[in-house]
């Protein structure tokens, strides 16, 4: 994600510049949701999933106990999301949406299998707004419940430790997006300020607009399909594989077979140019501009090919086949790394150049083709991508001695670039002082270790998920050198040392 903070000063806008229009960012109400239950199946009659259910065939010394201790993946910073006892593979989504309405529907499949030893009795998914009104696997219904903001499914039969099943869910409503710390802007599915809809996610807001398992460390393909009124243009991630008229509807389907983690899942639909060309490589770009952007804004983002050709040198080759930009219609006071096609503002585009878009294609290495395994390794994410924009910077001419001085970017908070306080409120700490913790350890193993590690860091991890302590092995392990020390004074304790020389 684009420093919040320092978008805010380098735009200008002060806490105006945060503010999105049209958007409703109340709490979700919470009614009686929780007591509903779904129905299975297609059918004219709504039959109701039994409220007591007894599977034939399921021992009960076999089952995993449907323990609500374990539906949430354990996480210092954002709790409450993601089931760490299933592994998604796969989501296949069908989005029906009218710009003119607020309600969407949709069905989504999920292929999955179960993480644990025992057969598994149920799971959850994460859904703020939408309801299920159906749901399979395989052939058999299975029963849908809510509680807040997930849903627990329980499958006929208790599901088969690694045995991949595909789950079918009808869904539709209004989805209730939260809201992005300190500042105010709505987390998920929203409007824009021209009638469209776009979604902005870190960290939990795809569950605004599709049942999922919405936590960093189960990282998934998507086929995303939006269905919009033929003149209306519907973007995602990945590649544009066909977008078909249907009467008077049109549907557009993006495809990546790259795992992405949950928030960084792109919807939008509008009144959008896509613009194509061909990009280093055999890299394919999209870029999805709002008609109205006018051509030196657009201008901004030629600089797209430079900065993947500085980073694949430095870093290893681009992760993707993919690879563009999106522009929404309002002003966002930040910008986002979603895979392949990274979200700005109209704030962020003018003059010829881009802010931020150094920073959000660096993530496409950090970030999204490395993912946090927890929320608190988010400096995994936000260090790594402002030293690579300090990087750029610096083959630019400008001296990264005083990009990372520690008078440079945001007032020190206090906080420790691990502190789990700090990744919950996107802190400065985890940009800045997550980046100068990177250019001490360059300044103590020298630039050929250095380099080496990061090269490392992403080819082992390409795809999949990362820890800080996994980092700290590593630079250990290329440099030869016992660096506790070291991270403890710069990663977990709240003043960082003087730079080495
Ligand atoms: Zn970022």
């Amino acid at each position: 994600m684009g420093l919040a903070v320092l978008a805010v000063a380098l735009l200008g806008g002060g806490a105006a510049a945060c503010t999105t229009s049209g958007s409703d960012a109340s709490p979700p109400t919470t009614g009686d949701r929780s007591t509903t239950t779904s129905s299975a199946r297609p059918s004219t009659t709504t039959t109701e999933a039994p409220t007591t259910t007894t599977f034939p065939g399921q021992a009960p010394a076999d089952v995993a106990p449907a323990d609500p201790k374990v539906a949430d993946v354990a996480d210092p910073v954002f709790d409450g999301l993601g089931d760490p006892r299933i592994d998604v593979s796969h989501y296949a989504v069908e989005v029906t949406a009218d710009p003119s309405k607020p309600g969407i529907s949709g069905t989504v499949a999920i292929t999955l299998q179960p993480r644990t030893a025992k057969a598994l009795k149920s799971f959850t998914l994460d859904l703020k707004g939408p309801e299920v009104s159906e749901a399979t696997i395989g052939k058999q219904a299975a029963k849908v419940s809510v509680d807040g903001d997930q849903i627990t499914v329980t499958p006929a039969k208790a599901l088969r430790p690694g045995k991949e099943v595909t789950l079918e869910l009808r869904y539709a409503g209004t989805p209730e997006p939260g809201e992005f710390p300190a500042l105010g802007v709505p987390v998920g599915w929203q409007a824009d300020s021209l009638g469209g809809w776009f979604t902005m996610s870190e960290p939990s807001g795809t569950s605004t607009w599709v049942p999922v398992n919405d936590h960093p460390s189960d990282k998934a393909t998507w086929t995303i399909t939006l269905d919009t009124p033929k003149a209306v243009t519907g973007i995602a991630n990945g590649r544009l594989t066909s977008s078909k008229v249907v009467g008077d509807r049109r549907q557009w389907v993006w495809t990546t077979d790259h795992p992405m983690a949950s928030y960084l899942v792109l919807a939008a639909m509008g009144d959008y140019d896509l613009v194509q060309r061909e990009g280093p490589g055999d890299v394919q770009v999209v870029f999805a501009f709002p008609k109205g952007v006018p051509e030196a804004s657009r201008k901004g983002f030629d600089e797209l090919d430079a900065i993947l050709a500085f980073y694949s040198d430095t870093f290893g080759a681009y992760p993707d086949d993919d690879a563009g930009a999106i522009v929404v219609a309002t002003s966002l006071g930040l910008a986002l790394e979603t895979q392949t096609r990274p979200l700005f503002g109209l704030d962020a585009v003018g003059d010829g150049k881009t802010w931020a878009l150094a920073h959000e294609v660096a993530h496409q290495w950090f970030g999204d083709a490395v993912s946090p395994e927890r929320w608190s390794d988010l400096w995994l994410n936000e260090g790594f991508a402002t030293y690579a924009d300090w990087l750029y910077r610096a083959h630019l001419g400008e001296d990264i001695d005083v990009l990372a001085s520690a008078d440079a970017g945001r007032e020190p908070s206090g906080l420790a670039v691990t502190d789990p306080q700090a990744a919950a409120t996107f802190d400065g700490s985890v940009y800045e002082g997550g980046a100068r913790a990177l250019h001490a350890l360059r300044r103590t193993i020298g630039d050929d270790a250095f380099f080496e590690v990061l090269r490392t860091w992403f080819a082992e991890h390409d795809g999949g998920n990362a820890t800080t302590a996994e980092f700290e092995a590593l630079a250990e392990q290329v440099s030869g050198k016992d660096l506790k020390a070291f991270f403890t004074a710069w990663l977990d304790a709240p003043k960082q040392p003087q730079m080495p020389g």
